[in-house]
């Protein structure tokens, strides 16, 4: 693929739950949650330095073969049940299942775009992200 790749200037677009499989050959990657993008950024800046309290759930539960750097380590464990994409929730589709979700949540979409305070720093957190507290957590996978 990358040879081909390399001879006829193409771009792929892959798609896949695998989210090791998808580090290992992309270059941008993008985060969908119930049909919409919810977080997109270089492959350095999704997996080291995620910001979309789903993303950070998604990575959290990649197997780590590593013993030492499995040991305490944060699992985050999503409650409840995936809503239908045909009736998603109002304001953040992700809200029903989100640990972070507040009162403006439910009442207000949020836009994929870089968040206000990370537009004029140089941290890999500025990337697009649709969360209206999207911040930065270490997240512990391989
Ligand atoms: S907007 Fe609210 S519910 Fe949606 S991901 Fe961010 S904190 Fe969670």
């Amino acid at each position: 693929m990358e040879k081909l790749q390399d001879e006829f200037n193409l771009s792929y677009i892959f798609i896949a739950h695998d989210l090791s499989i998808v580090r290992h050959i992309s270059d941008r990657v993008g985060v969908m949650y119930l049909g919409k993008m919810a977080e997109i950024g270089s492959d350095e800046e999704i997996y080291d330095h995620p910001t979309h309290p789903y993303t950070q759930a998604l990575l959290s539960a990649v197997p780590v073969p590593d013993p030492e750097m499995r040991e305490g380590r944060e699992r985050i464990l999503l409650t409840g049940d995936v809503p239908s994409p045909a009736n998603p929730p109002s304001g953040c589709r992700f809200r029903t299942r989100c640990w972070k979700a507040q009162d403006k949540c439910a009442v207000e979409e949020p836009l994929l775009a870089v968040p206000e305070r990370f537009k004029s720093s140089d941290t890999p957190a500025n990337h697009e992200s649709a969360c209206h507290f999207a911040e930065e957590k270490d997240v512990v996978h391989a």
